[in-house]
């Protein structure tokens, strides 16, 4: 898992400042981890229920085929998960530390506030700063 910390804005419909955030991204040896292991426990899953009658008729190619779509399904899912969570970022208005975890952060992205309930935008810089 890759760590930074980004410098974020933070702005309310009355104040804005400066603050920092964490941002999580797992890296794609991570995301083949996951990918792996889901495959080998459907796997697993799959080779135990050889040994039932009429049920590995079904259960066996079913395994087969949908254990590695399922398992790429985790690996794309986990290697596109960007999380962002406070780094002791304080409201703009009230100076409380706020709370939030965004697993995917491709839209505006806002929180309220839990002291004072006031809507705070979360201003990520552009690309390349
Ligand atoms: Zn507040």
């Amino acid at each position: 898992m890759i760590k930074i910390t980004r410098s974020v804005t933070l702005q309310t419909d009355k104040h804005s400042c400066p603050a920092t955030c964490v941002l999580e991204q797992y890296d794609v040896g991570d995301a083949a981890k996951l990918g792996l292991k889901v495959l080998g426990i459907i796997w697993l899953i799959t080779g135990v229920t050889v040994f039932i009658p009429l049920i590995h008729f079904i259960s066996v190619p079913l395994g087969i085929l949908v254990g590695p779509v399922i398992a790429l399904v985790m690996f794309y899912e986990r290697k596109r998960k960007l999380s962002l969570t406070p780094d002791n970022t304080p409201c703009p208005d009230c100076q409380h530390p706020l709370q939030f975890e965004f697993d995917h952060i491709n839209k505006p992205l806002s929180v309220a506030c839990t002291q004072c309930h006031a809507i705070v935008r979360i201003m990520l810089p552009s690309h390349g700063s």
